[in-house]
């Protein structure tokens, strides 16, 4: 049964190939078509036994249309599906009125050709418009024009019933059908956006080689802890770090060691700040950190215990085992200087870092 259930739903939501219409409609032709051959179907019973010939005649023949309408959409015709399955239903509607009656709730299907034609993605506006406009004049002339047409019958009030329930219930199918659609349609479009909001702001934000945030994604963080201290005094500090004779390793290994190296290290780096703060590739082989929520001397214990923590990491690649030292230069953050002038002087410290011996991490313009 399950399988059954999946076969057939399978079958209704095929793809179409490249057509310019959207796959949205021909699956919901499909389905409207399933419900209107059915409607058909149920329906040639009880005009049947009221002796008209004639209408019984055109429900079978509507229910043949509507099996052309589910071959157009798998053929790569939905526009003709669209047009065949509108122009059915329209006579439908009209030639039941006229010649049943306009009590019986045959009009309604009109509406659902009008919400069908403003699925498309093809038609313009304007003829989406103008359709509409023909629906609401056809059905005005037949609300009209049926009093005109004397009935040929008067069905029992049995069938009366049962010409209501067929109409009413196969109708408001096709209208929650539609509704649905249009449902899905939306929601579907929304999470995409999301999707790709989300994919966008993480292109924007994220190095590519190293996968840390980039220097835009650091900046923006910075503005949040800059606002945070004057609101709350949450301190922090910035460190810049930068690798020891980097060069040498691109020079003496090649550039594929050299990239290596970054990635490695800046998975270290990611890990040892986790619960610390954050860290970002500032530049080249510069990475910019910040030790959120502690006081300076604590940002400087943790910036010490990274450095020994990086001079003892074996770098192994292709056979090839490196070890490597860093430099920093660490700066507190205070509400007398603006984040330029802390970022400054860190980088200040970094470079009297490197002109003092490297591998340490410079915390005060005293120990220069
Ligand atoms: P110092 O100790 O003074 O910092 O010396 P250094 O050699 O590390 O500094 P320098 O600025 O002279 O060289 C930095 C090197 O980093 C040069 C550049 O080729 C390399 N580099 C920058 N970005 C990348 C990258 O994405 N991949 C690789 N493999 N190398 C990079
Ligand atoms: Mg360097
Ligand atoms: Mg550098």
């Amino acid at each position: 049964m399950t399988r059954l259930y999946e076969k057939i739903k399978e079958y209704i939501l095929r793809d179409m190939e490249k057509e310019g219409e959207s796959n949205d409609l021909a699956v919901l032709l499909r389905v409207l078509s399933i419900i209107g051959i059915l409607h058909y179907f149920v329906m040639v019973f009880p005009v049947a036994s009221i002796g008209n010939i004639m209408m019984t005649l055109f429900l079978t023949f509507s229910i043949g249309i509507l099996l052309g309408v589910l071959i157009c959409t798998y053929e790569n015709r939905t526009m003709y599906g669209l047009w065949l399955y509108n122009a059915i239903s329209l006579l439908f509607s009209v030639l039941m009125s006229l010649f049943i009656g306009w009590g019986y709730f045959f009009a309604p299907i009109v509406f659902v050709t009008v919400l069908l034609v403003f699925f498309s993605i093809k038609l313009s506006i304007r003829k989406k418009i103008l359709y509409t406009v023909f629906c609401a004049v056809l059905v005005l002339l037949l609300a009209i024009g049926y009093n005109f047409m004397p009935l040929q019958t008067t069905p029992g009030l049995l069938i009366r019933i049962v010409l209501l329930a067929i109409n009413i219930s196969l109708s408001f199918f096709s209208l929650t059908a539609i509704a649905y659609a249009f449902c899905y349609k939306y929601t579907k479009s929304e999470e995409k956006i999301i999707q790709y909001n989300k994919r966008l702001e993480q292109l924007v934000n994220t190095d590519t080689l190293t996968t840390l945030w980039n220097r835009r994604a650091m900046n923006e963080h910075l503005a949040t802890l800059v606002n945070n201290y004057n609101k709350y005094q949450t301190d922090f500090s910035l460190a810049i770090l930068d690798i020891d004779f980097f060069k040498k390793v691109n020079d003496e290994y090649g550039h594929g060691m050299g990239d290596f190296v970054l990635k490695s290290l800046s998975y270290l780096l990611k890990t040892f700040m986790d619960g610390k703060g954050h860290v970002a590739r500032w530049g080249g082989e510069e990475f910019l950190l910040t030790f959120e929520d502690m006081d300076y001397d604590q940002a400087i214990g943790f910036m010490e215990e990274l450095r020994v923590r990086i001079e003892d990491q074996d770098f192994t690649f292709k056979d090839v085992n490196l070890h490597l030292t860093i430099t920093a230069g660490i700066e507190e953050y205070h509400s007398g200087i603006d984040l330029d002038q802390t970022l400054t002087k860190a980088d200040e410290k970094l470079y009297t870092g490197k002109t003092s011996g490297r591998n340490q991490v410079v915390s005060s313009y005293y120990s220069m």
